[in-house]
């Protein structure tokens, strides 16, 4: 059996269950990984990671989570009325993402979600961030990078696989401070979290435990990759597996 000495998981949305599989498999032989199996399976799932965040106090938008809501009206009424945001509980590059404009757009569309039987998220729409959200790219309990995205013309998801652009931004210290708290939160070394500018200052989107290099790389110059091996070169050691994180 050849040796390694560490494993960078680039897993993708839809292999999660199989990919962590591998990366569980590394870690008994003890090889080092970038960002544990545990930390991955936890941020895959936005409920399980707001619920998470949410008791460290981290900024969220208020959010609720429903299976088949009996009563749509007062789940709407909780997160402050139409317009809302409705999600799928593990989607991503913002499909599964869909804007209730009214009540009954709303509606409509989480009684659809609860016919399929399926598990949403309905969050309160942070309008005042129009369109823009911040990845800031976290390693080592460091913010190294952060990027401003905007969402195409007409389009709230800023997502860059929607066609959204991105731009090199300045981040206030509370932004930065999230960013970390966060990174730590969910146990993640290599991470991206993604924040909204909201009234009620920074709120946490999602963290992401594979997060692109390459838009983040043009639109700021930094060698994302290259600081990732770096903290490889000084982290990875044999059977330096352990669960961080909380829970
Ligand atoms: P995905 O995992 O599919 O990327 P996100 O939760 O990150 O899902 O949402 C996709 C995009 O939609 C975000 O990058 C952001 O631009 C926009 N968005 C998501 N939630 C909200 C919200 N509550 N208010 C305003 N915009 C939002
Ligand atoms: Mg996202």
């Amino acid at each position: 059996m050849p040796k390694y000495d560490a494993v960078i998981p680039r897993i993708g949305a839809s292999v999660t269950f199989f990919g962590t599989a591998v990366l569980r498999q590394f870690e008994m032989m003890g090889v080092y990984p970038v960002n544990e199996s545990v930390a991955i399976t936890r941020s895959r799932d936005k409920l399980r990671s707001l619920q998470l965040l949410s008791r460290k106090g981290i900024g969220l938008p208020v959010t609720v989570f429903a299976h088949r809501s009996g009563n749509t009206d007062e789940l709407l009424e909780i997160v402050g009325g139409a317009p809302v945001v409705i999600k799928l509980l593990e989607g991503t590059q913002g499909v599964g993402v869909v804007l209730g404009e009214t009540h009954n757009a709303a509606a409509s569309i989480i009684q659809a979600f609860g016919g399929v039987n399926t598990n949403i998220l309905v969050q309160e729409f942070v309008k005042e961030a129009n369109g823009e959200d911040i990845r800031c790219l976290v390693i080592n309990d460091k913010v190294v990078a952060s990027m401003k995205r905007t969402g195409r013309e007409g389009d709230f998801r800023s997502n860059l696989h929607r066609g959204g652009s991105a731009q090199l931004i300045k981040i206030t210290p509370m932004e930065r401070q999230t960013a970390v708290s966060a990174a730590k939160i969910m146990g993640l070394n290599v991470c991206g979290v993604d924040l909204l500018r909201s009234a009620h200052g920074p709120v946490v989107m999602e963290v992401n435990s594979s997060p692109g290099l390459e838009g983040i790389e043009k639109a700021t110059g930094i060698d994302i990759a290259d600081k990732i091996i770096s903290f490889i070169e000084t982290r990875a050691k044999p059977d330096k597996t352990r669960t961080r994180g909380l829970g």
